[in-house]
């Protein structure tokens, strides 16, 4: 299973105690303490497509489960690539994009890039949600300042001219995003849309307290049989274990 998001980590739990499969549960190592795995875990990346292909043909592994965060878009192509080169079956466990309800204020962009723009050019009070990734960018805009919320220090958080740090490891609750806000004064909220429960309070928040997101967009998803609910992959687990 190759990991990184609170899917995965819900499906582990499944799996750890599913007689009959053998699971291991693949991180990035995008973040220096990983939560605890209940099943065997690797950590690191594989070298690109044909190293995953090399592994899963090592390993012997009959079945990947790409639970990747729907940003990881080059983890999930590489995984289309090398399943097919290792006879390897592939399905996606993913969630549905956000949509925006009544009292939601959003910009949609298709890259981080294009949400410094949209931020305009009087100061604001930013909340940068999106974690470690994509924060370069907004050294173009110095007149803001930042809230910048991460599990670790990011790389290049110095180039953010004014900017406030918090680390911290989610999920977090509706009421701990309002407070946060509340309390930074923050005016505007860049987000990515993530999709799923996890990360959804943020963007409950900015509805309450009436303040605009700036949203990106998802990548292109792979073109790979896609599941979203955790019964369906565990009855395509079954279904590909009656095969083998
Ligand atoms: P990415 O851009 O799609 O992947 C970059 C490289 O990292 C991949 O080519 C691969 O290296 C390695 N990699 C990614 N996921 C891996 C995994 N589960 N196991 C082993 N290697 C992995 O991915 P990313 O956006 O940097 O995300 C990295 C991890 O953080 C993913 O596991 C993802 O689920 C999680 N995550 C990402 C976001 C996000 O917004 N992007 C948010 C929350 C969690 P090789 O080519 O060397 O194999």
């Amino acid at each position: 299973m190759l990991g990184g998001t609170s899917e995965a980590s819900a499906l582990a739990r499944r799996l750890a105690n599913e007689p009959g499969v053998a699971a291991t549960l693949s991180l990035a190592g995008a973040t220096a303490r990983p939560a605890p795995a209940p099943i065997p875990r690797r950590i690191g990346g594989f070298g690109g497509p044909e190293g995953l292909a090399a592994y899963l043909k090592a390993e012997r592994i009959q079945a990947v489960i790409d639970a990747t965060h729907p940003f990881a878009a080059r983890m999930s192509a590489n995984a289309l690539t090398a399943c097919g080169a290792a006879g390897a079956a592939l399905v996606v466990f993913t969630r549905g994009p956000w949509t925006p309800l009544p009292g939601d204020c959003w910009t949609e962009v298709a890259a981080m890039g294009e949400a410094v723009a949209a931020l305009g050019s009087a100061p604001r009070i930013v909340f940068l949600s999106q974690g470690r990734l994509g924060l370069a960018a907004f050294a173009q805009a110095p007149q803001h300042r930042y809230l910048v919320r991460a599990i670790d220090p990011p790389a290049g958080i110095e180039a953010l001219p004014e900017h406030k740090l918090v680390l911290a490891r989610g999920p977090f609750a509706l009421e701990e995003e309002v407070a946060l806000m509340r309390e930074e004064g923050i005016e505007i909220v860049v987000a990515k849309n993530s999709g799923g429960q996890a990360t959804y309070p943020k963007i409950e928040a900015a509805r309450r307290l009436g303040l605009p997101v700036v949203l990106v967009k998802r990548p292109k998803p792979p073109e790979a049989e896609t599941l979203f609910e955790l019964d369906a992959v565990l009855a395509w687990i079954a279904a590909r274990r009656g095969e083998l």
